[in-house]
């Protein structure tokens, strides 16, 4: 079900207390959240941003673009549900923030930069958030030799399939290395830049879309190698009404499944210190830590090393939540945060399982000369030899 903020968290957002806990992580006696972190003032913390929604809510206070921006300086992370005491509340902060944005749109309050999301999204020529003309997919099939119809269909997204095609290719190489009857569909646009800034009013014609021609592949089985598509897929398509059959997979879990199975065995050695950062998206918005740290450690000879905060602790890319086009030079200064942590570890490669997180943490890379090797897991599969059976 689409939220709405009057109907759905009129009588939840007074909840709040202001304890502050969501500022914090205690256990590391640090700032967990890159808003609070940046401007130190209280309105940039969740319990800040809640009382300011509670006030547009209430009428007490009246929408203006200065109200909108602190609303949109957040990266949806998603720190703060982890250290909210709260438990019957915490879930929904993001929630909460995502439809304050949303009535912040219908109010004329969206930000100029965010508005260019939805801009190209919309635009026939394009049907994705970067401005590029819409790739129908079709000549990758012919280059992959895929099918018309298939048990799975590979959702590439937009970042890999317009500003990270090695990942992509790296994606497309690996499931055909591993023979599972997949293609590829004309894709528009999964929605989530637009779901995430608030600009939500063409998202179920995309969805259909998207369903529709997944539908026509006859398939099963959705992989997708992107967080951001993933949590899109298999949790926001559902709150906006969507009606589907098909499972929804992330890369990695098909990988971890032909392990466990016996089906996949890595020959080669990848000799290297590699510290994994968890994608928002993938780990504290769906809860799945554990998969991509046992395939990195299932590589030969890969020296596996954690980071201070990892798992639901774990610091954010910076490039979620419309940050990256609505706050370029912030995005990458929490990137930043992120590589300072990696190089405290002694790895010398820095992975992740997410498109967007690659592109930021290598902008930070190259920015700040950080001198490490931003690599994606399936990346990193695509560079090592590996021998499948029985698929
Ligand atoms: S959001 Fe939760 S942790 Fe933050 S101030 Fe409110 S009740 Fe406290
Ligand atoms: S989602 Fe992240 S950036 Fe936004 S308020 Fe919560 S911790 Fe801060």
């Amino acid at each position: 079900m689409e939220l709405n903020l009057e109907q759905d968290w009129k009588d939840i957002v007074h909840r709040c207390f202001r304890c502050g806990y969501c500022k914090f992580t205690y256990e590391f006696s640090d700032f967990n959240c890159p808003s609070y972190k940046k401007h130190r003032f209280e309105t940039y913390s969740t319990g800040g941003r809640l009382w300011l929604i509670y006030g547009l809510i209430s009428g007490e206070i009246p929408w203006s673009q200065g109200v909108a921006n602190v609303l949109y300086a957040c990266s949806t992370c998603g720190n703060c549900t982890e250290n909210c005491r709260f438990d019957k509340f915490n879930d929904f902060l993001v929630d909460i923030i995502e439809a304050a944005r949303a009535e912040a749109v219908i109010n004329g309050f969206c930000p100029e930069k965010q508005k260019a999301l939805i801009e190209r999204i919309e635009n026939s020529e394009m049907y994705n958030p970067y401005g590029e003309k819409n790739s129908d997919n079709e000549d990758l099939k012919k280059e992959y030799d895929l099918p018309d119809k298939a048990e799975w269909v590979y959702f590439i997204g937009c970042t890999s399939n317009y500003r990270q095609k090695n990942l992509r290719d790296a994606t497309l190489r690996f499931l055909k290395k591993t023979n599972i009857d997949f293609t590829l569909i004309d894709e528009h646009c999964c929605c989530s830049p637009v779901m995430r800034t608030g600009q939500i009013n063409s998202v179920k014609d995309f969805i259909n879309y998207n369903i529709a021609q997944i539908n026509n592949a006859g398939a099963s089985k959705v992989i997708t190698s992107c967080a951001g598509c993933y949590r899109t897929l298999k949790k926001d398509w559902l709150k906006f009404g969507a009606d589907y059959d098909f499972q929804i997979y992330h890369t990695v879990e098909l990988v971890k499944k032909l392990l466990d199975e016996g089906k996949l065995k890595f020959i080669s050695e990848y000799n290297k210190t590699v510290t994994y950062h968890d994608p928002c998206h993938l780990g504290r918005h769906m809860d799945l830590y554990e998969i991509p740290r046992e395939v990195y450690k299932h590589i030969p000879r890969i020296k596996f090393v954690e980071m201070k905060r990892n798992r639901e602790n774990a610091w954010c890319c910076g490039a979620g939540g419309g940050v990256k086009i609505g706050y370029p030079e912030w995005s990458v200064e929490i990137s930043k945060e992120r590589l300072e942590e990696a190089k405290i570890t002694g790895a010398s490669v820095i992975s992740s399982v997410c498109p967007f997180c690659k592109t930021n943490l290598s902008d930070a890379n190259i920015k700040f000369n950080m001198n490490f090797e931003v690599i994606d897991l399936i990346e990193i599969l695509d560079n090592i030899e590996f021998e499948i059976s029985g698929n």
